[in-house]
């Protein structure tokens, strides 16, 4: 994994190119040097831990809330099975979200490529994940 100075490897397909042009030459996609993926795949890496500790979190707060065996002292659920049912969907997607993009982080980092799929994964995690808050969530009337 030795980085050479003068080139530059196109972060989507990995061909050496000479300088940093518009697009690559060989994939002709928009030309991202493998060490701006890297640096992304940090932040996502970053961004997906925190997620994925944050929601782990949350759905045992919110999973203890909902024993029903429990006293029923603080932060009570009041909720139908069908809210307790959604919030568990969403806060799983965000889990999912976190971790996969934990996942392609890392392998930006390591590989210093773009994975396709798995930026289209997390793509349509998100997607899913907003999809869900949006239609659900402002269900107070
Ligand atoms: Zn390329």
């Amino acid at each position: 994994m030795a980085a050479e100075p003068s080139s530059n490897r196109c972060g989507s397909c990995g061909v050496e190119v000479a300088g940093r042009p518009e697009r690559c030459p060989s994939c002709h996609r928009r030309f991202v040097t493998s060490t701006q993926v890297r640096v992304s795949g940090v932040l996502l890496s970053v961004i997906g831990a925190a997620l994925s500790v944050g929601m782990a979190y949350l759905l045992v707060v919110v999973a203890q809330a909902m024993r029903p065996s429990g006293s029923a002292a603080r932060g009570a659920f009041t909720g139908t099975p069908r809210d307790a049912t959604l919030i568990f969907a969403i806060l799983g997607g965000v889990l999912a979200l976190g971790v996969t993009s934990l996942v392609t982080g890392v392998w930006q980092v390591t590989v210093g490529r773009r994975s396709l799929l798995l930026s289209a994964l997390v793509l349509v995690l998100g997607l899913v994940v907003a999809a869900l808050a949006i239609l659900f969530l402002p269900q107070g009337q």
